[in-house]
């Protein structure tokens, strides 16, 4: 929308505006301020107050928010009077200015980039691909892109080509969109990252009824996504991917599919895209006597809404991201819980996480310029890189079994600080509870009222192995613990990634033989030699696990392969093949980066590593870093060729 008309639709209800702004946070407002009059004369004032993190609002006086509030909507209303305001883009100076002030830090210059992308600043779209030579309306209608899965890497996948005008299509195995945000319906699913910037740069949602909203929001965003950018009419639903193998002699992926009549076809493209995730094939537990039980059972992606845990005996196995949340939304419900916990989990709290969205802050999203924006930065900052170089081992570091370095001890004691604030009078639990592993050595969780919901009556937490499960309960420490219902939130097959989808590349090699059962690599996460034109979303080495949004990655993702499939097509190469030494290098830089950081630490399992103890799923990088890799394809790390027979009919040699 034009700025001027943004004024105009801000300054038309006076009364909501001023509760807007009365309601709405102080820093957006103030950068909000600033853009439209190039008024800076608060920021001294208030730069000794914001220190970043989540709570900057309340150490900013009361009287100096009011002056600042009520200059904004001055502001407002003199611009609307005026007939509108033109919109300003601030020198790299002045954003900077901006951006330290509005974080409360020297905000290093490879932020301001991301900046725009993230919130597409003056309604740009800097991560669109753009065309820089004319290409033919035939090539591009014959040119075929085939993207495996529909969650929202597929589906931000198929926005960014149907923009470009690439044809694609998408094959998804379930009968909805949305992939994991379709298929956990467990009781309290949520996410982690604040919805205001776990969200695609180029829709944006004003209207989420919590900065962390639960799982329904999030379908429903994803499905509005794929409506809106006219997705879901490239998707084929009902059909899964078993194979695909690429043709040498045309550079064709020959992709192989399975509908669920049973019915097979095969496909042929010019570029294979996975979209399937890591986190989508359940994982149980060969836990001896597993089926002798009598009552239901069912793991948390699964769950089996037709079961009535109403006064249940409830049995929840494993405490990680999905039990964390699963407990404490039934515990009220079920007669009793029995929750087994195998190993401790680091849980932080967060101020807004249960925290609805107040009207004020909505309006303003909607209605107030530049405050969407800067709202979406400031969580991004908040949320994803602050706490990387606290994750970095100190070679000094004497106490390497509980901490990394100074800053992670000090993390850990205020962790342990909390806990006990929440435990009460339940230090019987302490015990139980406090990993031995330093912070974020797992993935760190956020409270749930996880710790209150120890502390419920009705409600038993066993750490430790179980021993077996019976027909009407479990096993654990020679104990019996009876029960109806066994829920495993046991977690999912991460680590055969891309499985059961069987990939043959150049030579007829499978990405099996080339990974083995839990060794991926790919040159940034998504390219591999040997497999040319195939891309991996969310592939090795792309988790991440220090914070950020999934969204964001995925978005770099896609844009390094909107970029590869662009050079393609302006260049009439019919391969795109990453080169084996810029792989090698890449991945040897991977596997050093992770040596000093949390994820390798001797002490923890997770799903992160495979059974060598090399880290695998997470990004080492900042998310500021993993941006600047991805930013820009380099051609010299890729082989890229032009079929012969086309070669003959161009004056200019094909390979490259
Ligand atoms: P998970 O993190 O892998 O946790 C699985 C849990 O099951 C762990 O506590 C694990 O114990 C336990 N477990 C596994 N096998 C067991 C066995 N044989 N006996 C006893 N316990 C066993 O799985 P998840 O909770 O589904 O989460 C997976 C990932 O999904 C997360 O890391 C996150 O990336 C994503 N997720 C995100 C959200 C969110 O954003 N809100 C929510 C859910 C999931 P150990 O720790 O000892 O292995």
């Amino acid at each position: 929308m034009d700025l001027s008309n943004q004024i105009e639709r801000a300054a038309a209800d006076p009364a909501a505006l001023r509760n807007a702004v009365s309601g709405a946070h102080i820093v957006p407002l103030l950068m909000s301020y600033v853009h439209l009059t190039g008024d800076k004369s608060f920021f001294e004032r208030v730069r000794p107050h914001v220190q970043g993190g989540w709570d900057y609002q309340q150490h900013i006086p009361a009287e100096l928010q009011a002056e600042i509030r009520e200059a904004l909507v001055n502001a407002i209303e003199r611009l609307a009077s005026e007939g509108g305001a033109v919109h300003r883009e601030p020198s790299r100076e002045e954003l900077k200015e901006m951006m330290d002030v509005a974080c409360g830090a020297d905000v290093p210059e490879k932020y301001l980039p991301i900046f725009y992308e993230e919130t597409c600043f003056g309604g740009k779209d800097y991560r669109a691909v753009e065309w820089r030579k004319p290409v033919a309306k035939e090539k591009l209608d014959q040119f075929q892109v085939v993207i495996a899965g529909a969650g929202f890497s597929g589906i931000v996948m198929g926005a960014r080509l149907k923009q470009a005008g690439i044809p694609f299509v998408i094959i998804e195995k379930n009968d909805q969109v949305g992939g994991t945000w379709y298929e956990n319906t467990y009781p309290g699913i949520g996410v982690d990252t604040p919805c205001h910037f776990y969200s695609f740069s180029q829709m944006p949602n004003p209207d989420w009824p919590e900065f962390f909203s639960k799982g329904p929001e999030l379908y429903a965003y994803i499905n509005r996504i794929a409506d809106q950018f006219g997705v879901r009419e490239h998707i084929r639903f009902n059909e899964e991917i078993t194979a695909a193998e690429y043709d040498e002699e045309n550079c064709k992926w020959l992709v192989h599919s399975r509908k669920s009549d049973g019915s097979e076809e095969t496909l042929v493209a010019n570029a294979f895209v996975s979209a399937v995730g890591i986190l989508n094939r359940p994982s149980i537990p060969n836990i001896p006597g597993i089926d002798s039980f009598k009552g239901a059972s069912f793991h948390s992606a699964r769950w089996d809404h037709s079961v009535d845990i109403t006064g249940k005996r409830v049995a929840m196995v494993g405490t990680g991201a999905s039990g964390i949340q699963i407990a404490p939304a039934i515990a009220d419900k079920v007669g009793h819980l029995t929750i087994f916990q195998r190993s401790r989990h680091w849980i932080i709290r967060h101020p807004m996480y249960h925290e609805h969205v107040p009207e004020a802050v909505t309006w303003a999203t909607k209605n107030i310029p530049y405050y969407q924006e800067w709202f979406r930065f400031q969580l991004f900052w908040a949320a994803s890189d602050g706490f990387h170089p606290t994750l970095r081992i100190d070679p000094e570091w004497t106490d390497l079994e509980h901490s990394l370095n100074a800053e992670n001890a000090k993390m850990r004691e205020e962790l342990i600080e909390y806990i006990k604030s929440e435990l009460g009078d339940r230090t019987d639990l302490l015990e139980k509870v406090v990993p031995e592993y330093p912070p974020f050595g797992k993935r760190m969780l956020r409270d749930n009222n996880w710790f209150r919901m120890l502390r419920q009556p009705n409600v038993d937490l066993y750490a430790g192995d179980i021993d077996h499960i019976e027909e009407d309960g479990i096993v654990a420490g020679g104990k019996k613990y009876p029960a109806d219902v066994i829920v495993f939130a046991t977690g999912f097959h991460a680590s055969k990634l891309l499985s059961p989808m069987n990939i043959r590349g150049r030579n007829g090699v499978t990405i099996r033989e080339l990974w083995g059962d839990d060794d991926p690599r790919a040159h940034l996460g998504i390219t591999v030699p040997g497999f040319p034109n195939f891309f991996v979303l969310y592939g090795p080495n792309t988790n991440l696990a220090h914070g950020g949004s999934a969204f964001f990655h995925s978005e770099c993702q896609v844009r390094y392969i909107g970029e590869a499939l662009r050079e393609m097509l302006e260049n009439g190469w019919d391969e795109l093949e990453v080169r084996e030494e810029p792989y090698e290098a890449y991945n040897e830089q991977v596997d050093n980066e992770h040596r000093q950081l949390v994820w390798s630490h001797p002490g923890v399992t997770s799903w992160y590593k495979n059974k060598n103890g090399r880290v695998i799923m997470n990004s080492p990088w900042k998310l500021a870093d993993y941006r600047h890799f991805t930013a820009d394809i380099d051609l010299a790390e890729y082989h890229c060729r032009r079929l012969p027979d086309e070669e003959a009919g161009e004056a200019a040699g094909g390979t490259r």
